[in-house]
């Protein structure tokens, strides 16, 4: 009842198909059609986690998401950061749980990374999918004030020295033995993965059993030129 009321609400602000205009829309947030485009070419067939390159982290993620190579694809990812699409992440994580095949009963804690930009979807994806696994989501994570200088205008390296800093209030029930996924909406390098893990280990929660689940991850295009 509420999921339907949930996805009409949305309709009230969104009214067609962001990849082709078509009115009739799936909860998802796309027509069928265009549902189907993205789910043949962009669905990630990995069954089992994948790991980081560097240091080994496990990560899970719905859709290769590679800028330029699918209009529909880039349209959708914007609807989802757009602030009227919470209840597309609930249908996005109850896709994520049964595609996955995530058993619902692990007793899963969720920690969304928190947006530079004060944006919600980590979060919104991160409660989405605990009223999926019956788990909880505790906001452990903000972001190192100490650290001014804004995304846009650092280069790479910078970026990829992206800090949090733990709240302390919540740590000492975190030091109990439970899966925790750390929440993104998009994965690109990792490397806000890795800062988090990093973090969660200093403050002993929870080091062990950890993995990262996003919605997409950002690729590169790579041009071959022969
Ligand atoms: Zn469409």
């Amino acid at each position: 009842m509420w999921k339907n009321l949930r996805f009409w609400l949305y309709r009230l602000w969104v009214v067609d198909c962001v990849g082709c205009g078509s009115l009739v829309v799936h909860p998802r947030g796309l027509c069928l059609s265009c549902e189907y485009g993205i789910l043949d070419q962009y669905l990630s067939s990995a069954e089992q986690a994948e790991e980081l390159e560097k240091s080994g982290l496990r990560f899970r993620y719905l859709f290769r998401w590679v800028p330029g190579a699918s209009d529909v694809l880039s349209k959708y990812v914007y609807l989802l950061k757009s602030p009227v699409a919470e209840p597309l992440w609930h249908e996005l994580a109850r896709y994520f749980v049964s595609l996955k095949g995530i058993s619902r009963d692990q007793k899963i804690v969720f920690v969304p990374i928190p947006s530079r930009k004060k944006r919600k979807h980590s979060l919104y994806f991160a409660q989405a999918l605990a009223e999926q696994c019956e788990g909880v989501v505790l906001e452990l994570l903000s972001i190192d004030d100490s650290d001014e200088l804004e995304q846009k205008v650092k280069n790479k390296e910078q970026r990829s020295k992206v800090s949090f800093t733990l709240n302390e209030e919540i740590t000492e029930q975190m030091r109990l033995d439970h899966s925790l996924v750390v929440v993104d909406d998009v994965i690109t390098t990792g490397a806000s993965f890795e800062a988090a893990y990093n973090v969660l280990k200093w403050m002993r929660v929870c080091p062990k059993n950890i993995e990262l689940w996003a919605a997409f991850r950002r690729e590169t295009m790579s041009i071959d030129f022969e």
